[in-house]
């Protein structure tokens, strides 16, 4: 579709922050739409790694209004049970989602925001930006990594461990995608798992569900003046899932501390410990994916855009959804993110009104 077209509010991203921020617009009576640069639904969900699962029971893991179903013989159910619930989410609701559209830029115009798209603009009087992380892959900046002759990915293109079967692979990264990946590469490649600390895994017994918990108890302390009670960085960075536990358990997860350059062949260490390798797999996390709003011109000198909750302090028609405890704690997760979300609904409810 071209040309130029209005609406209360446009909400760029149709991943699961989007879909959530539409459940409590639509709920608050507002007119808007959703634009998504996938060809289908699901966000980043549909392109994890194959043994992906989550790391929250279903139970721990829905939208607000529908409850994700149990998924049948798994716990934890994988991101093929994610997307299918994604899309049954957005279809339930009729939720108007254009895809695929890509936004290029928002822009002040007078009282309204106005969103280019690769297929026309939009007039909006709020937006909603809801765009994720994974398309902004973040790879740090060591040393050599331009000499590297062999195959170096990040975890957004790392699918399974067949391409790698006898090959010498460094994973880089003490995350939740470092260990699960090197979980999965640990019984048929020459592994070298590499963390910037030594790896902190949660105790088992805690999984997404605790996290939650512990981001809950701390927004509720910072809402009612008490004392920060901690993020859940306290209890440990490593959500011990199954297949980490068990390769952990077999001896198979040992890492060793990060190297300082790359050569031709591999990696070498401070002390001149070298390590040949085939593939180094970056699991080095991502940034917020937000080009599109350079136009607006909030970053400060440190490159982020000051937030009061999930609203731009400087352009409060502007609201930031799911980055992460940027925008509201634990709001980069399904269970999290229906709160600031229906916070923003609000907020936005209120400036129409007046
Ligand atoms: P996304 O899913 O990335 O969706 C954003 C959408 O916006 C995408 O469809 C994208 O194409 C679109 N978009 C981006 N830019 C534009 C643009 N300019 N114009 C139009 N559309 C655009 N959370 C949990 O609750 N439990 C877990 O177990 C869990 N495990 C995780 C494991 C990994 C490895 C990662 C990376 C994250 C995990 N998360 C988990 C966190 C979170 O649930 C996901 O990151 C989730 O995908 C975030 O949803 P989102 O809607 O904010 O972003």
């Amino acid at each position: 579709m071209t040309g130029d077209q209005h609406t209360q509010v446009v909400i760029v991203g149709g991943g699961q922050s989007g879909l959530a921020a539409g459940y409590h617009l639509r709920r608050l009576g507002l007119d808007f739409v959703i634009l998504d640069a996938q060809a289908e639904p699901g966000g980043a969900w549909q392109h994890a790694w194959d043994s992906l699962h989550l790391f929250s029971p279903a139970a721990y893991s829905s939208l607000p209004g529908r409850p994700m179903p149990l998924q049948a013989g798994e716990t934890y159910p994988d991101a093929g049970h994610v997307v299918a619930y994604l899309t049954e989410y957005e279809r339930r609701y009729e939720f108007p989602v254009q895809r695929p559209v890509r936004v290029s830029g928002v822009h002040q115009d007078g009282r309204f925001l106005r969103v280019e798209t690769d297929s026309g603009s939009w007039h909006a009087r709020a937006v909603i930006s809801a765009t994720g992380t994974w398309w902004r892959p973040f790879l740090p900046a060591v040393p050599g990594r331009a000499d590297f002759r062999g195959q170096q990915l990040h975890t957004v293109e790392y699918r399974n461990p067949r391409n790698f079967a006898g090959q010498r692979v460094v994973v880089v990264g003490g995350g939740n995608s470092g260990a699960q990946i090197a979980a999965d590469l640990a019984y048929n490649t020459e592994l070298t798992w590499v963390t910037q600390r030594p790896p902190s895994f949660l105790p088992d017994d805690i999984d997404g569900r605790a996290l939650f918990n512990v981001a809950t108890a701390r927004r509720r302390a910072l809402d009612e003046g008490r004392t920060d009670t901690g993020g859940v960085a306290s209890l440990g960075d490593i959500v011990a899932v199954p297949p980490v536990r068990e390769t952990r358990d077999a001896g198979l997860l040992k890492a060793s501390p990060m190297f300082v350059r790359l050569e031709r062949d591999g990696v070498v260490w401070a002390d001149g410990t070298r390590a040949q390798a085939d593939a180094v797999i970056w699991c080095t996390g991502f940034r917020p994916a937000l080009s599109h709003l350079a136009p607006l011109q909030l970053r400060g000198r440190r490159g982020h855009i000051a937030t009061v909750g999930t609203r731009a302090v400087d352009e409060p028609r502007l609201h930031l959804l799911g980055y992460g405890d940027w925008t509201g704690p634990a709001s980069a997760t399904l269970i999290g993110v229906g709160r600031p979300a229906r916070d923003a609904a609000r907020e936005i409810a209120a400036l129409l009104a007046v």
